[in-house]
């Protein structure tokens, strides 16, 4: 299934997308006595026991169409910030290392760091440029995780069990400033840098996210064409890694990390210029398309 977020007549709300591109309101579907009003709130009650198949039962009446609204990113504001990992595709390490004039080195543990609330938008929404902070503006497409459990301490075998399903994140970055503040929080977190979407797609829809393909494009020109297969740290491995004495809660998202193909890795470099159109497509999930703005 695929769960969206949307305004419509400039009011938010979320909803499942059904046949036909039509999509089901279930804003203000009830839950232990209360209305539900995100994407968020739905997640969480998911969580203790809300039936999906219910909740779309209830409000099938309340459907749009899918032209007639304007899409969000599936969480338009997370409750804390995005958990990314660095490094994580092999051949992207190793361009990395390459523009940084170092030797290939390969992480022993996944490399965390994270993107702020404020830094999401959704599908079709402008990054903005920031010109007076950067002048090396790139992209980064990753496979997203949302969770859907309270856990802790996850072994890589049960993992997957705590997914809620997968979304698509474009992780803009100011490598400049990424670079010049020492760690990597910064130049990740510029506002608009975290597209997010088109939706998310239902673990038991997604399947397992062992070799799925991720191609992003810039003004229709393929720069990163890679598949989950060359990650360094599984999908497992990394929610194992990051729950680790570390409580995970529904709706806590993680980027998985970027393949090989960005502007930084180029040789020249192709920074993103306003006007710039970003295509993301992960198999499973769709496309999240992006322009970048003044
Ligand atoms: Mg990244």
């Amino acid at each position: 299934m695929k769960l969206l977020s949307f305004s419509y007549d400039g009011q938010p709300s979320f909803g499942a997308l059904l046949e036909g591109n039509r999509i089901c309101n279930l804003s203000g579907v009830t839950h232990r006595g209360r209305s539900i009003d995100s994407m968020l709130d739905f997640i969480r009650e998911i969580s203790v026991g809300l039936d999906v198949a219910g909740a779309i039962g209830a409000q099938r009446e309340k459907t749009f169409r899918l032209e007639e609204v304007t899409l969000l990113a599936p969480i338009p504001r997370p409750a804390k910030n995005i958990f990314c990992v660095g490094k994580n595709y092999r051949e992207h390490i190793v361009e990395a290392c390459q523009a940084m004039g170092v030797p290939p080195e390969f992480p022993s543990v996944p490399e965390f760091f994270s993107k702020p609330p404020t830094t999401v938008i959704g599908e079709g929404a402008g990054i903005r440029r920031h010109e007076a902070n950067t002048s090396k503006l790139d992209y980064e497409i990753e496979l997203a995780v949302v969770i859907g459990k309270t856990c802790r301490d996850v072994s890589v075998d049960r993992a997957l069990e705590n997914v809620f399903g997968y979304t698509i994140i474009n992780d803009v970055t100011a490598r400049d400033a990424q670079f010049a503040h020492g760690q990597w929080f910064k130049g990740k977190s510029f506002d608009t840098f975290c597209p997010m979407g088109p939706w998310i797609v239902t673990a038991d829809e997604f399947g397992d996210p062992a070799s799925r393909t991720l191609k992003l494009t810039v003004n229709g020109e393929l720069r990163q064409n890679s598949t989950t297969a060359d990650l360094l740290f599984s999908v497992q491995q990394v929610i194992a890694s990051l729950s680790a004495a570390l409580t995970l809660e529904p709706g806590d998202v993680i980027a998985t990390g970027t393949p090989a193909g960005v502007a930084f890795g180029m040789s020249p470099q192709r920074w993103l210029q306003i006007g710039d159109v970003i295509e993301a497509e992960i198999e499973g999930i769709g496309k999240l398309c992006n322009t970048v703005v003044a």
